[in-house]
This record gives structure tokens, C-alpha cells and sequence, in this order.
């Protein structure tokens, strides 16, 4: 029997390296299931539509949400981004633990769902605001309205950073990553989590009767 699926939910402000993180856990543990999002923003240079996010039309995520497709979704930066709920129950169903990269109205929506036990929140803070301007500044993608919108989003993003099971702060990304593989080694060894163990304690026990100590 395997065990259930995890729910690892990873979110951050963004410029916090959340994303290069998913990609390097991703590379770390290519058994994970990387939940893919539905969004109506549009593609940034080098976004392809069903690797980054599936990219819909407002009618289109709308239906989407209508017909009870989504596990979560949430507007963020005036668009709307949402979790599709199939592949979530497909992993899961396989044992296979889902990496999530969504905002904390997310995170709270699917902790507050019925496969709310099955989640792990870890919350990524960068170490300084400098830093996150200099990383949001550098990806040189956003003109300067859109920088001070998505500052101003950090600050409101961080202020939920209590609602979270794991806090890591990305001082280096190795490091951080490091810290993110020790949440989830620990995790998956949670004794509930272990479906086989009293089959084999059992087994151990039988082997205690069998036997004799001097
Ligand atoms: P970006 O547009 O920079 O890719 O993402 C903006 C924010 O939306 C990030 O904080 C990201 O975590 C969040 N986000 C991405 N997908 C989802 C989703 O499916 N649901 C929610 N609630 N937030 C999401």
C-alpha cells in the first residue's frame, strides 16, 4: 500500500526565489508533481502554456471555477490564478507527493480543505527588502508601477507568514534548499504517514516469539 500523497505548499513573496526553488526540489525529487495553475495573466517571455501555468481567458477560468475544477483560486496583481483540482487527486491517489506554488489566500484555502491533513506550508521569507527589490529589479521584466505594486503585495504576502507549519529564510539558495529536503524527509517519516508500519511491527513481534534470549 502506498502512502498518501503530500501537499506541499511553498509560498512567498514574490523575489523571495520561491520559484528557482520549486525548480531545483523538482530536480531533487523528480517524483514530485509540480501543481501546474491556471492563470488570466499573461505569459511572461519564456512561459510556455502547461509548463509555468496553463494561460486562460477570464471566461475560460471562470467556467472553470464554475464547474468545480479548481481546488483554490484566488486574484492576485489583478488576475485571477487557481489550482486544478485532477492532478492533485491523481498524485495523491499514487502516493506521489504535489509541490505548489500559490499565494497565501491559496494556502489557506487548501489547508482549509478536505485534503487540509495531507499539508505540509512552508513559508519562504527573503533576507532583507533590499534583496527582493534588487531580485523583482533584476529579472528586469516589470516597469516600475508594477515593481512598487508587487512591493507593496510582498508586504501583505509576509504578514501571513504565522499561518505556515515551516518558516525558511533564503539567505542562499543551497542552504534554503537544504532545509526545504529536511521538512519533507521528516514529513514523509511522520508514523502516520508510514502506511506498512504495524504490518511490520507485527512481523517483529513474531520474530520476538519465535525466539529465545539466554
Ligand atoms: P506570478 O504571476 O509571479 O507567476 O505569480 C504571482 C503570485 O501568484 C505568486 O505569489 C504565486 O505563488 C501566486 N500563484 C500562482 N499560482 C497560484 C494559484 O494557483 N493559486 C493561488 N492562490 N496563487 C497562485
Amino acid at each position: 500500500m502506498a502512502r498518501r500523497g503530500l501537499l506541499i505548499i511553498l509560498s512567498s513573496p514574490s523575489g523571495a526565489g520561491k520559484s528557482t526553488l520549486a525548480r531545483r526540489l523538482m530536480q531533487w525529487d523528480p517524483t514530485l508533481s509540480f501543481s501546474v495553475s491556471a492563470t488570466t495573466r499573461a505569459p511572461r517571455p519564456g512561459e510556455t502554456d502547461g509548463v509555468e501555468y496553463y494561460f486562460r481567458s477570464k471566461p475560460e477560468f471562470t467556467a472553470m471555477v464554475d464547474g468545480g475544477e479548481m481546488l483554490e483560486h484566488a486574484e492576485v496583481f489583478g488576475n485571477y490564478y487557481g489550482t486544478p483540482k485532477g492532478p492533485v487527486e491523481a498524485a495523491m491517489k499514487d502516493g506521489r507527493d504535489t509541490l505548489f506554488d500559490i499565494d497565501w489566500q491559496g494556502g489557506q484555502q487548501v489547508r482549509n480543505s478536505s485534503l487540509g491533513k495531507d499539508v505540509v506550508s512552508i513559508f519562504i521569507l527573503p533576507p532583507s527588502i533590499a534583496d527582493l527589490e534588487s531580485r523583482l529589479r533584476s529579472r528586469a521584466q516589470d516597469s516600475d508601477d508594477v515593481i512598487a505594486g508587487r512591493m507593496a503585495k510582498s508586504r501583505d504576502e509576509i504578514s501571513h507568514w504565522a499561518e505556515y507549519d515551516y518558516v525558511v529564510v533564503n539567505h542562499d539558495v543551497e542552504q534554503a534548499e537544504a532545509e526545504v529536503q529536511t521538512i519533507l524527509q521528516a514529513e514523509r517519516m511522520r508514523r502516520d504517514r508510514q502506511p506498512g508500519l504495524s504490518d511490520f511491527v507485527r512481523g517483529l513481534n513474531r520474530e520476538f516469539e519465535t525466539r529465545s534470549f539466554g
